[in-house]
């Protein structure tokens, strides 16, 4: 939703708030697409502090879903974001892109890491069982190299 700031940005010393709901319904990051499961609408105060230039603040939370990193669990992830800019509207014309300047938000606040608990436990290797609903039984010792090659040797003069 594009905000019009011709009229704000010549009204010297005048406030204003605007409500505006971040129209995407997903997250999209490196291609990867996250539905977003609610979100509040984004408040814009915008202000002149002297002709020609808009002081723009504001904040928008919402909760996306995305698998766990290590065992693929739908997590919910909360991003909340704050933002201050300084528009002058001459460089970048009176109208300005509020989707386009929450998802650079978002982007930044997006977790580098997403887990449905700190010490999720992830997947079997060997079956894709969830090992945080339990020991799945497999072997899943992997031999020190070294004493692999051990191994080899000790089976091969049987
Ligand atoms: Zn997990
Ligand atoms: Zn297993």
């Amino acid at each position: 939703m594009l905000i019009h700031l011709s009229e704000i940005s010549q009204a010297e010393g005048k406030n204003e708030k605007k409500s505006v709901a971040y129209e995407p319904d997903a997250v999209v990051i490196s291609g990867e697409t996250f539905p977003i499961k609610s979100k509040e609408e984004a408040v814009f105060n915008l202000s002149c502090p002297e002709k020609g230039k808009v002081h723009v603040e504001g904040s928008f939370s919402l909760e996306a879903t995305a698998p766990c990193d290590r065992c693929l669990t739908e997590v919910t992830v909360p991003v909340s974001v704050d933002f201050i800019e300084e528009i002058d509207v001459e460089e970048t014309g009176a109208e300005l892109d509020a989707d386009e300047l929450l998802y650079k938000e978002i982007l930044m606040r997006w977790p580098m890491k997403i887990l449905c608990k700190e010490e999720c436990k992830g997947i079997c290797m060997k079956c894709g069982s969830n090992l945080n609903e339990g020991e799945c039984g497999c072997d899943t010792f992997v031999p020190d190299p070294r004493m692999a090659a051990i191994l080899d040797v000790f089976n091969n003069s049987k």
